[in-house]
């Protein structure tokens, strides 16, 4: 095998996301821990403000993780037992179980050949007499045809809710992901655009009284302070936003547009080395008029994916199947019993390249010239 020079790509380096400015990380971790304020105090309040300035939006409540802010936002919106809400296939597995634990029943829907998400005709198939809403899944930060899914779920009186979790910042003809719905759900997994060093979520809405049932959900039903019985409206959980994690997103969101712009760039050298490989089928690039994609991730398709794969380990580049290229309707023991050929097909030709704004410039292109070599 012909090795090539330069630097291993991981596919995710976990340490350089501390590193990266580990010296004013350690700052607002030591500031925010001795200040004595851990629960619900002014750093959750300012990165809620902040982000809710940065996204155009009316409310942010921060809460533990975006699976959560999923449950606590179907909740408040009122799912009732069996309701059928419509998802991809080609997605993550917590939003099917916030619709479950909801009470809901997910309904895994294709994919569009198209741009790889959600296919609003498959929505339009799926809608029977049991059908309450539509999940939008943003994958990849990517957003979804929210035009079509909008039209489709005015006809029939569906709720459009939006799953995220990837798509922070990402727009489509000028209106960001999250608010083309009820309400949108955002994650900040360590290894998400706007990662934490745990587990931390929020869910955006301009509505004022959803916005004011999560709140008091994600803190036991509770206004902000104490638990008393003559607050509890609803029924809550603690599902609420660390302190420290709100301090470091605070910070993080301050140079949120460099992260994107960098990927975007990754994925524009990706995209111009690529596209000159018939084999290889490549997402909308980053210099399409109408999207501002933020490149959660990098996914192309090939028939020899496998093979593509091995290659770039053996040249020292990590790559991923994403959702270990399981879509949501193959967990039967869940009671899934949708078959989704298109979403099988997709999931067995597609492979997640490195994508974050940490990659080194030699890095990227020991990418590019390794799948080049691969397809000589
Ligand atoms: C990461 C992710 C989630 C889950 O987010 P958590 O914050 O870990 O709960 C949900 N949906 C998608 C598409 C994701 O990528």
């Amino acid at each position: 095998m012909c090795s090539q020079g330069g630097p291993l790509v991981p596919f995710f380096d976990w340490k350089a996301l501390y590193a990266e400015r580990a010296d004013t990380f350690g700052r607002i971790l030591h500031e925010t821990a001795t200040s004595g304020g851990f629960i619900l105090q002014s750093a959750v309040d300012g990165f809620e403000s902040a982000l809710a300035d940065y996204l155009g939006v009316r409310h942010v409540v921060g809460v533990s993780d975006c699976t959560n802010a999923m449950l606590l936002g179907l909740r408040a919106s009122g799912l009732e037992p069996g309701d059928e809400v419509i998802l991809p296939g080609h997605s993550f597995l917590a939003a099917a179980q916030a619709i479950h634990h909801a009470g809901g029943r997910p309904v895994p829907v294709e994919l569009s050949e198209q741009d790889w998400l959600i296919d609003p005709e498959a929505v339009r198939a799926a809608i029977t007499p049991r059908t309450r809403a539509v999940m939008a899944v943003h994958v990849n930060g990517r957003v979804s045809d929210m035009d079509a899914l909008l039209d489709i779920a005015g006809e029939h009186g569906l709720a459009v809710y939006e799953d995220a979790a990837q798509a922070l910042g990402a727009c489509l003809d000028g209106r960001v992901a999250g608010r083309f719905g009820a309400w949108g759900a955002f994650s900040f997994y360590p290894s998400k655009t706007l990662g934490c060093f745990g587990d931390a979520g929020a869910l955006i809405t301009d509505d004022d009284d959803l916005a004011q049932t999560v709140r008091a959900m994600r803190n036991h039903g509770a206004g902000r302070d104490k638990v008393i019985a003559k607050d509890c409206a609803v029924w809550g959980v603690n599902s609420r936003l660390d302190n420290l994690h709100a301090a470091i997103l605070a910070y993080k969101l301050t140079y949120y547009d460099e992260t994107i712009a960098r990927r975007r760039q990754i994925a524009a050298r990706y995209q111009d080395a690529f596209a000159a490989i018939p084999a290889l089928d490549l997402p909308p690039g980053p210099d399409a008029s109408n999207r501002f994609d933020i490149f959660q991730n990098y996914e192309v398709c090939c028939d020899a994916r496998d093979a593509l794969r091995a290659h770039l380990s053996v040249q020292g580049i990590g790559t991923i199947v994403q959702w270990g290229g399981v879509g949501l309707h193959q967990f039967r023991n869940l009671g899934f019993d949708q078959d989704l050929p298109r979403t099988d097909r997709f999931f067995a030709r597609s492979l997640l390249l490195p994508m974050n704004h940490l990659l080194t410039d030699g890095q990227v292109a020991r990418v590019i010239d390794s799948v080049r070599e691969f397809f000589a």
